[in-house]
């Protein structure tokens, strides 16, 4: 537990994974002395209440950021604009507004324009996530050793920028801050075009008549597996990402594609060497990836298995060493 709240009065406004999630570790933090929390629809509003997640559920976003020193918005990017403009009037000078979502630039620029002067507009990123959705989908643990990446637009307020970080380390995460342009770019290679191979290729593997759909089913232990779970995310989070980092997504997937034509030539010239480079390469970066605890060594075969180490390997990339 943090030793002292760092707001007094935490909105939420969307109650998913992420949502809830932020309200469970800010509530097992100690990090707010109170949370009012809203969702679109009463299904979700009344599951929130069931679970106990905030300390007031109610109908309106509006209403959810009366008093709120710190807002934090959790729904889908496409429809931050409006909800922005829906809770402007009623914002309090002072208080922090910030975000969520997966895109940064088209959020800036969305809501910017319905923050009233006084009010600090910080958005945010939490890089952490699973394939999951709604409010029994979070958990308080999902931001530890997590990076969040805040956007701050020009002239903001650093002492607001520092409290927002200030509140996302005490949930666990590490904090970084960088423009909404660089952060779409990076956002747009590491997170945005893997889900888009996983998309297109569970979806080819599926139209692929010659193999029946059981058959990608049952022998799914290899690579398709992962991309099933990554092609699992939410369809109205990820069509709002993809219309709203349009031009990111673009750049990266023409480099992508360049690089696809190079192995396929290597492929079709047998040239060993280009490939085994190529994915030696690849290796290298999952093992700086596991070096920095942002993913763990232990095999994933993807089910409990009784002879899976439950411990990560000594040296789980001893071949290399040889
Ligand atoms: P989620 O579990 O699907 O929850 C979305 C929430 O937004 C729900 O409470 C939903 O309300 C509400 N909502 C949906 N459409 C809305 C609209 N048009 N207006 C107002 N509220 C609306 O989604 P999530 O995974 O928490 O994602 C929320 C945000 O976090 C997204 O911007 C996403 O880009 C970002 N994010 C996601 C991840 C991830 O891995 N999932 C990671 C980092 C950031 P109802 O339940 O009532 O429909």
């Amino acid at each position: 537990m943090s030793a002292q709240p760092l707001f007094n009065r935490l909105g939420l406004i969307g109650m998913g994974l992420i949502g809830s999630s932020i309200a469970r570790a800010a509530r097992a933090q100690g990090a707010v002395r109170s949370i009012i929390a809203t969702a679109r629809s009463a299904v979700t509003r009344r599951r929130v209440t069931e679970l106990g997640l905030a300390d007031q559920v109610v109908e309106t976003n509006a209403a959810a950021v009366e008093d709120a020193d710190l807002i934090i918005i959790c729904i889908p990017v496409g429809a931050s604009g409006a909800v922005a403009q829906e809770i402007g009037p009623h914002l309090q000078p002072g208080g922090i507004v910030s975000d969520v979502g997966s895109v940064k630039r088209s959020v800036l620029r969305d809501m910017a324009p319905f923050i009233p002067a006084g009010v600090h507009l910080v958005p945010a990123h939490p890089v952490a996530g699973t394939e999951y959705s709604g409010p029994d989908a979070g958990f308080a643990e999902l931001f530890v050793d997590r990076w969040c990446i805040l956007t701050p637009p020009d002239g903001a307020d650093e002492k607001a920028v520092e409290r927002l970080a200030a509140f996302w380390r005490v949930l666990g995460a590490n904090v970084d801050t960088m423009t909404a342009e660089h952060h779409d770019l990076v956002l747009a290679v590491t997170s945005h075009l893997p889900h888009l191979i996983a998309y297109t290729i569970v979806g080819t593997a599926d139209e692929l008549s010659q193999v029946t759909r059981s058959e990608v089913l049952q022998f799914s232990a290899g690579g398709f597996r992962d991309f099933t779970r990554i092609a699992a995310s939410d369809p109205t989070m990820w069509r709002d990402i993809f219309i709203a980092n349009k031009d990111a997504v673009l750049e990266m997937l023409g480099r992508f594609n360049e690089d696809i034509s190079d192995l396929t030539r290597a492929i079709r010239r047998g040239d060993g060497d280009a490939l085994f480079n190529h994915f030696t390469r690849t290796r290298a970066i999952r093992k700086g990836i596991v070096a920095i605890g942002q993913d763990s060594p232990i095999p994933d075969f993807g089910r409990p298995h009784p002879d899976l180490p439950h411990e990560p390997l000594p040296r789980p990339y001893a071949t290399d060493e040889k």
